[in-house]
């Protein structure tokens, strides 16, 4: 058992070779999760999104996120605690907002779970409700995210009514902040 004999053939996704490219005009980043997750691109501002490639229970955990940095807020930042924010690096930031979310982003756990009212489907949107991390966002938009509680103008928890979130999962920095706004 000499250590010596290690197999040096690179590992076969090393084969540029293997690569099918239906699209030769544009060079993409290499897919961050692409196993579960695929980037659904658009040349419009803020028009990609993510959809799933697998199906999983309610409450399973969907991804880890392991590619987190601290960052200053800003519109691909997510809220991690009442100061403190990362950027995902990775395609998990093509997660848009919804407010019927798919997902939930557990930044305390640093986790991506499946919402527990609803199983995820494959061929589903990869979404989740921002005001669940963020408590005064970078930039508010108007959501038309389609949903029967479409929340509408969405700017962070801080200035949504108690009973708006109460039918979200939230982050603990955001319990915490709500508290602290009540009392
Ligand atoms: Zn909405």
């Amino acid at each position: 058992m000499s250590p010596i004999a290690v197999d040096p053939t690179p590992p076969s996704s090393a084969t540029p070779t293997s690569a099918t490219t239906t699209s030769t005009t544009t060079s993409q980043p290499e897919p961050t999760h692409p196993t579960i997750l695929r980037v659904l691109r658009s040349a419009k501002a803020f028009g990609s999104s993510a959809e799933s490639l697998v199906s999983l229970p309610a409450g399973s955990v969907f991804a880890k996120i392991t590619t987190a940095t601290p960052a200053k807020k800003a519109y691909t930042s997510v809220q991690t605690g009442r100061d403190t924010h990362i950027e995902l690096n990775s395609d998990l930031v093509f997660c848009n907002h919804s407010c019927d979310p798919s997902l939930n982003f557990d930044m305390h756990k640093m986790e991506v779970r499946v919402v527990d009212g609803r199983d995820l489907k494959q061929g589903d949107a990869l979404t989740f409700f921002y005001p669940s991390s963020e408590w005064d966002m970078d930039q508010a938009f108007q959501c038309n995210c389609g949903a029967a509680n479409c929340k509408g103008y969405i700017d962070g928890a801080q200035r949504m009514k108690t009973n708006q979130l109460a039918e979200y999962w939230l982050n603990p920095h955001i319990e915490e902040l709500l508290k602290e706004n009540a009392a």
